[in-house]
């Protein structure tokens, strides 16, 4: 049965990294006989220019009928003194909690050819691979109340409230658990239960939802541990399970460990497990338009995709190996080359992905 993606652009380096990333797409489409429906639409600035919304209806209607959404990156400096509520990264929220896409996965994965770019001594990072699965919709970012109040003193007083129900704990939890599964079946979930009653419950049910996956082990760090054992000895974890702030924070430190932030992609899938997958970095502004932006966080998004919503392993495992191929052969984009590589601009590193994966 025909799938339908939906592409989302974005803003800045967005249209150009998404370019490489649909060539990718569409071949393998016709390589293993996907029957993929692709349509676009508009999201972040470039919506808010055209229709004077981040998230018109059209894209958020579009959204709720595709099966999988894939998107570059939304924002940029032009859109700064736009009110909070029409800000373009609004619009990626808003996508966010209306398809209620829970579950962020964010692969830190080192290839072993770019083990120099690492801010850590290449032993410590070579062959790293950790999924970091953080909750993306719950937590103290959307717990009510919130805000800035003025006490009787006439001082004022910020406040969040941190929450979680234990449904929405036992379903990342299982998520992670499924996931670990695929992988070296171990997961470790990050919390500060020494501290707060919201991450004692969270330990609770995930020791619950342990039960159900005899062959994973489960394991419990506080969350300043695990942000000391990143950067320590990061190769330690298989599966990084937390909650929405605490995974905010540790998958940008995990991401560094990787080098370039343009190598990595990520998911955020719904309990159907129908997703939208994009990379981790932003739009770029800073680099826009000059063709050096690496596409390969997008194009690894889309073997994510494959893998996650379209249940298609073996493409993605195609598009991972291209990528490989590509390193291999030293061809690098502006922010990953050193001495002694070929450096490419962003559609010539599109086409060597297309090449590989044909052979
Ligand atoms: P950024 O990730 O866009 O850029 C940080 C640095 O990394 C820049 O020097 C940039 O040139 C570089 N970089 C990023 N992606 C790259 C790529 N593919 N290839 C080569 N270099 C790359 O973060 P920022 O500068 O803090 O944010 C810029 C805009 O993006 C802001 O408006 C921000 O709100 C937005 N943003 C959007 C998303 C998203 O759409 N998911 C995420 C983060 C930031």
């Amino acid at each position: 049965m025909s799938k339908k993606i939906l592409i989302l652009p974005g803003d800045h380096i967005g249209p150009e990294i998404m370019a490489e990333a649909v060539k990718v797409l569409e071949r393998v489409d016709s390589l293993y006989s996907l029957d993929l429906q692709l349509d676009h639409a508009l999201l972040g600035g470039a919506a808010l220019d055209a229709t004077g919304v981040p998230l018109p209806p059209e894209t958020l209607a579009k959204a709720r009928e595709a099966d999988a959404i894939l998107l570059g990156a939304v924002g940029g400096p032009e859109w700064d003194k736009v009110e909070a509520a029409r800000r373009p990264e609004k619009g990626l929220l808003g996508l966010r909690s209306e398809l209620e896409l829970f579950g962020n996965l964010r692969p830190a994965l080192l290839y072993p050819q770019l083990a120099a770019a690492s801010s850590l001594k290449p032993e410590l990072v070579a062959g790293l691979d950790i999924l970091i699965v953080r909750e993306l919709t719950g937590g103290i970012y959307f717990g009510e109340p919130r805000g800035i109040r003025t006490l009787e003193n006439g001082e004022r007083q910020g406040y969040n409230t941190y929450v979680y129900s234990e449904s929405e704990i036992r379903r990342i939890g299982h998520l992670a658990f499924s996931l670990a599964r695929q992988r070296d079946k171990r997961v470790c979930s990050v919390d500060k239960s020494n501290v707060l009653e919201v991450t004692v419950l969270w330990r609770e049910i995930m020791e619950e939802v342990a039960k159900d996956y005899p062959d994973v082990t489960l394991s419990h760090m506080y969350v300043d541990n695990a942000a000391m054992q990143l950067v320590r000895a990061p190769k330690q974890f298989d599966v990084l399970v937390t909650g929405n702030m605490f995974g905010d924070i540790l998958s940008d430190a995990a991401a560094m460990l990787t080098g370039s932030i343009g190598m990595l992609p990520s998911a955020s899938l719904d309990k159907d497990g129908r997703g939208m997958y994009e990379p981790c970095h932003g739009s770029a502004p800073d680099i826009a338009g000059q063709g050096i932006a690496n596409p390969l966080a997008t194009i690894l998004s889309v073997a994510m995709m494959l893998r996650y919503t379209l249940d298609k392993p073996e493409a993605a495992a195609a598009i991972e190996a291209a990528v490989s191929d590509v390193l291999d052969q030293g061809l690098r984009t502006a922010d990953i080359c050193a001495e002694g590589d070929t450096r490419v601009s962003t559609s010539e590193m599109g086409d060597a992905v297309l090449r590989a994966l044909q052979s």
